[in-house]
């Protein structure tokens, strides 16, 4: 396990001494030989009817479904979409689109027809791949964009025009070429395998681009600290369009893992699947650790398999970590810290660094710092700054978005996250706040700068800010502070159904609206949030 080192505040999380992906000349071609060495492990079974593919068996199933999607026309540069539960399919077009060196780009399941639109403007995907609680609404989209050229379903297929049932998709071509298949060589450093949907520091989300680089890396970290979770039966319930879930299931496949997945989370299938199939560890979010904690339903089911719950995408409290240790007597609870732009993890509690509250300590081979927000100066133990991390870890850029890239990579190479931390004198890290205009809800990114531009767009609306309220089951809540049109007569409600109907669940007002005469700005315009959270806080304060 390497070592964190500091010179000048600058922390380093040590080398990665023979990673096994250092020599990849592809992403495609490590996995076709990883799912070699390791043909008879079950990599995933399918938590609702207990479906297992080994390794070997999966192999085959991605090289079809390449050799299929190549007919279609993609190849390296094209972009595929895809929006559906987590599946078979799923992970089989994940690495289908891998062998050929293209890119993949996930989307919320639960997105509106503008959300979809909005994200498929940024990656063009020139295939998208849907399933039947998805398909109608990306057709709609694919009306408006003459760059998709093709839909896939997967399942039963609606009546509508245009869509390729998934089993016609993999006769595409009849005859399929003779000896095994061969991913071309490629600049790992420049080919974008994903674009992930991040709003980033402000404004409305971003295509973030992962290279081929970025995740044989993040890969390379996880095979240092495979000890935990090779062959071990894993819970993967978190979707799949996320940095976090697509990213766990890449790890853990290639690792070796069992991977029970389930399409969502269900109460009821969640605990049965961890009883059933026997599961050591499960990838969490906050939320889940709640549920965990406080369910009544806990105690009709054995968890006792479980040895690792590890949790990451908010903040997860001690009291709620130790409520859980408590509850179900899991030995180990770790925490991890990231975001979309750094691939998965950039910090992560370990042995030796697992001080509860903290995210644990820089991941090996990045670099991190804390920065002063007024001076830019790297700051020592103990004092809260910006957090920032440089590394291969770190995204290529917003894909055609120079000036928000140029914002959040320095010239340096620092990815600034816009959250606020610091690190105690064991460099274990804690995060503890938020500069970035960012809300979380339940893991979920909420840009409030998307609720205020749709909220302007209410006649009745003649200005509003969107912020988070703290929430312990679901992290933060959207609030809208809104100011009417003179005397309008507009209520909560109006406002709070007029998002509804325009966003997805997590971008909801789930922490209702506030009428306010106007909303506090700085000289330049810009909203202040802090002012806004205050008034809250201090209302909350003297209840
Ligand atoms: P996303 O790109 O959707 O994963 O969101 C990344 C953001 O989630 C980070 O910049 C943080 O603000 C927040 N986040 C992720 N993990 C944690 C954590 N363990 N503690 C606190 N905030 C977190």
């Amino acid at each position: 396990m390497s070592q964190v080192t500091a010179i000048n505040n600058i922390l380093y999380g040590g080398k990665i001494e023979d990673g096994i992906t250092k020599d990849a000349k592809s992403m495609g071609q490590f996995v076709l030989d990883r799912f070699k060495e390791i043909e008879n492990h079950v990599i995933l079974v399918d938590g609702l009817n207990g479906t297992e593919v080994t390794a070997k068996q999966f192999r085959a199933m991605i090289i079809d479904f390449a050799i299929n999607l190549r007919a279609l026309g993609v190849k390296e540069g094209v972009s595929v979409g895809i929006c559906c539960e987590n599946r078979l399919e799923f992970a089989c077009t994940m690495y289908g689109v891998m062998l050929l060196n293209a890119t993949l780009a996930p989307c919320n399941v639960t997105y509106t027809e503008r959300e979809l639109h909005h994200a498929f403007s940024l990656s063009k995907p020139k295939v998208i791949f849907a399933s039947t609680a998805t398909v109608k609404k990306v057709a709609k989209v694919a009306e408006k964009n003459s760059f998709i050229k093709h839909i896939v379903c997967f399942g039963e297929v609606p009546p509508l025009k245009h869509i390729i049932p998934y089993s016609k998709f993999l006769k595409t071509v009849k005859d399929k070429p003779k000896g095994d298949f061969k991913v071309k060589p490629t600049n790992v450093r420049e080919n974008v395998l994903l674009i992930l949907c991040s709003s980033g520091t402000t404004g409305l989300p971003k295509g973030v681009q992962l290279t081929q680089n970025n995740v044989l890396r993040t890969a390379d970290g996880q095979f240092e600290s495979r000890g935990i979770l090779q062959e071990a039966t894993v819970l993967s319930v978190i979707p799949w369009f996320h940095a976090y879930g697509c990213l766990t299931l890449m790890m853990l496949t290639a690792i070796g893992a069992r991977v029970v997945f389930l399409p969502k989370f269900q109460e009821h299938h969640f605990l049965n699947c961890i009883q059933q199939f026997q599961v050591d560890a499960a990838f969490m979010v906050p939320p889940l650790m709640v549920f965990l904690a406080k369910h009544p339903m806990i105690d009709n089911y054995d968890l006792s398999s479980l040895k690792i719950l590890m949790c990451g995408a908010a903040s997860l409290s001690k009291e709620t970590a130790n409520a859980v240790q408590e509850r179900i007597g899991v030995p180990l609870i770790r925490q991890g810290y990231g975001l979309s732009e750094a691939t998965l993890s950039l910090t992560v509690q370990s042995d030796g660094h697992d001080t509860p509250g903290s995210v644990g300590t820089v991941r090996a081979d990045t670099y991190a710092k804390v920065i002063d927000t007024e001076t830019g100066k790297p700051l020592g133990p103990n004092q809260r700054g910006e957090l920032c991390f440089k590394g291969d870890v770190i995204m290529k850029g917003y894909v055609g978005d120079k000036k928000a890239t140029e914002q959040t990579i320095d010239s340096d190479g620092w990815l600034h996250t816009g959250d606020i931390g610091y690190y105690d004198e064991e460099f274990n890290f804690f995060v503890v706040d938020r500069i970035k205009e960012l809300i979380k809800y339940k893991g979920f990114q909420v840009p409030p700068a998307e609720i205020e531009a749709l909220l302007l767009t209410h006649p009745k609306i003649k200005d509003a800010a969107v912020i988070g309220i703290p929430d312990e089951a679901s992290g933060e809540l959207p609030m809208a502070f809104v100011v009417k049109h003179g005397t309008d007569n507009l209520t909560q409600k109006e406002v709070m159904d007029f998002i509804s109907e325009r966003a997805s669940p997590a971008k909801r007002l789930h922490g209702g609206v506030r009428f306010i005469d106007e909303i506090p700005k700085n000289p330049t315009g810009k909203i202040l949030r802090r002012v806004l959270r205050d008034m809250v806080k201090n209302e909350i304060k003297s209840k």
